[in-house]
């Protein structure tokens, strides 16, 4: 029988082992789902809204808890966990506030005496979902769609099958219907039946591009709609008018936040010729100061990557790109899943941390002669999902964000995914949106009614 295995990152210490559904047990939970959408159909927003402020006051009470289930398996810092598990807490806070005029129908004038769009369900939702941020990926797809009617089941990441059961229970503990939230273990390779399962009404993937052409094929195929947050390469533009501390400091935590492990963190920093020199010693000096280690220690500022396995994947990244002409600033060893904080200078596109992503704490600095090379350099991806750019000029800001391919363009901050927002790429990074009215309507039935 196949077995999910939780492993620590720091320790490598086996934590559990989880066996993987049968079949019979994935026909039960979709069995349930299905009923449970047809129970929640019928109850009312403020019941719905009542039980994810249950949720919401369970995630309060109970942060440390969870956040070390999440810590456990996939070696984020302590500290990181808990401010996930809140950000999940305070998005179903924004939720409760704003779900009822987003579900509110839209009448439309036309030539019938009333016609309107209804906004609703349309069953169960199959989520897959990676690692990285294992309680806030599930939470801003599950909140939205959950309070607006449709039930969900979850396909974790394969290493963090107690995060996909702790949010199993806390659904149900917070008296949300048996079924509305399911966990299913189960292998990537054996996910076709459940896609192509009638009662699973849409498909949403967040993970590497790879994944997503395999989703995306299958989707098709049984004709589900589905919604693909995948990987990126984000650009950190820096120009000579930037307020260099401040881009300095961000482009650091938006690089090592999480070890470097987030879709939207800032890979590829591309800084104006005449401030190189001055933002390179300002992002050193940050990067040699951060104190790596046992991420359940509050002074620990970055903890392991996930697996060995994506370390040796970045080690091979990094040892390509210093073979093809970056020079090494700092950092670059590596043992296990830990994977010390890393500077390349250098870069140019063509070598591998320009083209690929990089999933890990590896910045890179890639010199632009002026605003419009900076610019070109951040568009030669075939990844679109966020950017940050850094002025003092805002109209200047604006006028190149308009010229950036990309699903967000942050400036003078960090690219983040924020409830009030939508969130998703273009190009390889994906389709579709989550957060805000646009990500809520994605698995509605936006019905036409229409009264001659
Ligand atoms: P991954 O290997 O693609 O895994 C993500 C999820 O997809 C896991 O549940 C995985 O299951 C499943 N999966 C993998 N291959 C599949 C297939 N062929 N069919 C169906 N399911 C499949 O990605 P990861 O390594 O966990 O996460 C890192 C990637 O996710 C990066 O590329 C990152 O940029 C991207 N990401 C994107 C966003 C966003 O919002 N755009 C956010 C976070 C991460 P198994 O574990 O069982 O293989």
């Amino acid at each position: 029988m196949s077995t999910f295995k939780s492993i620590n990152p720091y320790t490598q210490e086996t934590i559990a082992e989880y066996a993987a559904h049968t079949n019979a047990e994935i026909e039960q939970r979709l069995a349930w789902g299905d009923r449970a959408y047809r129970h929640l159909w019928q109850t009312t927003l403020e019941e719905r809204c009542e039980w994810m402020q249950n949720l919401i006051n369970l995630l309060k009470t109970h942060t440390e808890e969870h956040a070390a289930i999440i810590t456990g398996e996939m070696g984020k810092t302590l500290k990181e966990a808990k401010t996930e598990v809140l950000k999940c807490a305070a998005s179903a806070t924004h939720f409760i506030q704003h779900i009822e005029e987003m579900l509110r129908p839209k009448p439309v004038k036309s030539d019938a005496q009333q016609s309107y769009i209804s906004y609703e369900p349309k069953g169960i939702i199959l989520a897959i979902m990676p690692w990285n941020f294992p309680y806030w990926q599930v939470f801003r797809f599950a909140i939205p769609n959950i309070l607006a009617g449709n039930t969900g089941i979850l396909k974790h990441a394969s290493n963090v099958s107690g995060c996909a059961l702790a949010i199993e229970q806390l659904f149900l503990e917070a008296g949300f219907p048996e079924g509305t939230f399911q966990s299913v273990l189960v292998n990537s390779k054996n996910i076709e039946p459940v896609i192509a399962d009638p009662r699973i009404q849409g498909v949403t993937l967040t993970g590497s591009t790879a994944a997503g052409i395999s989703v995306a094929q299958l989707s098709g195929k049984y004709i589900k709609k589905s919604v693909l947050e995948l990987g990126g390469s984000d650009p950190f533009i820096v120009l000579k008018d930037a307020n260099l501390d401040l881009a300095a400091q961000t482009a650091v935590k938006a690089r090592m936040q999480n070890a470097g492990q987030s879709c939207i963190a800032a890979k590829r920093w591309i800084v104006e010729k005449p401030v190189l020199e001055q933002f390179t010693d300002k992002v050193s000096q940050l990067l040699s100061s951060m104190k790596q280690g046992d991420p359940m220690q509050a002074e620990t500022d970055m903890g392991p990557m996930a697996r060995p396995d994506l370390a040796a994947e970045l080690a091979q990244q990094l040892q390509q790109t210093v073979a093809q002409g970056a020079k090494l600033a700092l950092g670059g060893q590596y043992k296990d899943a830990n994977f010390a904080p890393t500077l390349l200078t250098g870069v140019r596109n063509g070598m591998t941390a320009f083209e690929e992503e990089t999933f890990g704490p590896l910045a890179v600095i890639i010199e632009a002669a002026n605003e419009q090379q900076a610019v070109e350099l951040a568009n030669q991806t075939p990844y679109g999902l966020g950017a940050s750019l850094w002025t003092t000029d805002l109209e200047k800001a604006q006028r190149l964000a308009r010229q950036i391919e990309s699903g967000n363009v942050f400036v003078n901050a960090m690219v983040r995914s924020d409830a009030r927002l939508p969130f998703g790429g273009i190009k390889q990074s994906g389709y579709g949106r989550e957060l805000s009215l646009e990500g809520t309507h994605e698995f509605l039935n936006v019905k036409t009614v229409y009264i001659a």
